[in-house]
């Protein structure tokens, strides 16, 4: 960890107090670097569900601070399978299914549906499943009482005289910082004034999905043992469902997606029925019906994601994009959360080696030239893979395309070397 021993000319405010704002405060805090976050809820969020983070994104947050790494490990589920999985894939889709029920021959084996026709393989090492609640109680640990405000809702930023920037809040109040680190996810005011209003718009994905938890012993009422612990992917025409284990296997957490061509509503999150899940479903096979049948209280949520951004910074005044607010990305290859968590990492690296707020502009840039390209490919993959999940893609209902693609989609993210970013990063702070 590149710890600061300088003590710093310039103090930053985090807008937002998520994955993406906590960890990034984590990561400064260590560095020495003096930081406010400004969260416009009451307090830290309690909503959301299930998240997976991968070996690789799990490395970043030790690399951030040990303490990230053991708090995700207490409230994650950490079973191994040998080897590792991601997940069992499975047709649940009726219309998928001949006459007699098979949906695949492999290997001269027919498969029915829902039997598994593959298993996406994971990387060893630790990962696992979290409610994001869980997650951000852990993160709130590692931080000292008084470096956040909550009830301050971010409307504009202004430049002072002496090229700080001036945070205007809903409430009538101001504050100066030497610059922004805009972590206020999808709907972010940071982005807007950053982009514009019209580049910054998030953009429906065509997808959304209902979320659902239920205890880890009542889905064993209804599914085998493995089918409830490890992770499972049903997939089928335009739709698909994903189960997984979280909070160290005690909930079952389900994600079941499906499309449409817009959404209108002005909230993207909303309260629906198990009746409308089932209907949603009225093609599927018993078993993700029986899933289905015993959620309690599903949400849906509409998945927009974010054209790609030119920028990722500004410079007058001083503000810097991160997580969800640079790059929302659809979760269909469930690593969105992973993102920030680097994005985190390399920003709070590069700014523990400079000193001055004259400098700030520089180590915004490096940041923005390695971690721009990277996170705004997973926004166009995730996108193309909720098409690959759902039998729409190049390979539409060809399982054996569809396998070949399932495994290797993931290395570029999961093989990512976080270390050579940074490395690449800092040779951009010294030219
Ligand atoms: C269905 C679904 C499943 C997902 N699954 C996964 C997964 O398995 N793995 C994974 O890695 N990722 C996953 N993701 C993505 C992940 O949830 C996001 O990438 C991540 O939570 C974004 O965090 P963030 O902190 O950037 O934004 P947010 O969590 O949106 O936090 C933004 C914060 O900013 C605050 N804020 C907003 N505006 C203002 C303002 N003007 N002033 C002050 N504060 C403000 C908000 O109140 C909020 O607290 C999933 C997403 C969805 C929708």
């Amino acid at each position: 960890m590149g710890i600061s021993s300088t003590q710093k000319s310039f103090n930053l405010a985090i807008i937002g107090g998520g994955i993406s704002g906590l960890t990034c405060a984590i990561a400064l805090h260590k560095r020495n670097i003096p930081v406010t976050v400004y969260e416009s809820a009451a307090s830290f969020g309690e909503i959301g569900a299930g998240l997976g983070f991968q070996p690789n994104f799990v490395h970043t947050m030790e690399l951030i601070a040990p303490g990230i790494k053991e708090g995700f490990l207490r409230c994650a589920n950490n079973e191994e399978t040998d080897p590792p999985k991601w997940f069992d894939v499975r047709i649940g889709d009726t219309r998928k299914a001949d006459r007699e029920g098979f949906v695949r021959k492999k290997d001269g084996r027919k498969i029915k549906l829902g039997e598994r026709i593959f298993m996406i393989p994971a990387r060893p090492g630790p990962r696992g499943g979290v409610h994001r609640a869980h997650f951000l109680d852990e993160l709130i640990k590692l931080l000292p009482g008084g470096i956040a405000q909550f009830k301050k809702r971010l409307l504009d930023v202004t430049k002072a005289d002496n090229g700080d920037a001036v945070l205007h809040f809903a409430d009538g109040t101001t504050a100066q910082h030497s610059a922004v680190i805009g972590c206020d996810g999808i709907k972010s005011r940071t982005r807007e004034i950053v982009l514009g209003k019209e580049e910054a718009r998030p953009l429906f994905s065509g997808k959304y999905a209902y979320r659902a938890i239920l205890p880890m012993q009542k889905a064993l009422e209804f599914l085998d043992d493995k089918q409830a612990t490890i992770p499972q992917m049903y997939c089928g025409y335009k739709r698909h469902v994903l189960t997984f284990p979280i909070a160290n296997g005690t909930i079952f957490n389900v994600v079941a997606f499906s499309s449409r061509d817009e959404w209108t509503n002005p909230e993207w999150v909303v309260k629906t029925s198990r009746e409308d899940m089932l209907a949603d479903y009225a093609h599927w096979d018993e078993k993700v019906k029986t899933i289905i049948a015993n959620v309690k209280n599903p949400d849906i949520w509409a998945l927009y994601n974010h054209a790609p951004a030119r920028t990722f910074y500004q410079s007058h005044p001083r503000i810097c994009l991160l997580g969800d607010a640079a790059h929302a990305s659809t979760p269909h290859q469930g690593s969105g959360a992973g993102m920030c968590v680097e994005d985190s990492y390399v920003l709070a690296e590069l700014l523990a080696e400079i000193s001055g707020a004259d400098e700030l502009e520089t180590a915004f840039r490096a940041y923005d030239a390695v971690r721009r390209p990277r996170a705004l490919k997973l926004v166009e993959t995730s996108r193309q893979a909720g098409m690959l999940w759902e039998l729409e893609g190049p390979e539409g209902d060809d399982l054996d395309a569809f396998e070949k693609n399932a495994n290797t989609r993931m290395s570029w993210i999961w093989d990512h070397k976080i270390e050579q970013d940074l490395e690449r990063a800092r040779e951009l702070l010294r030219v």
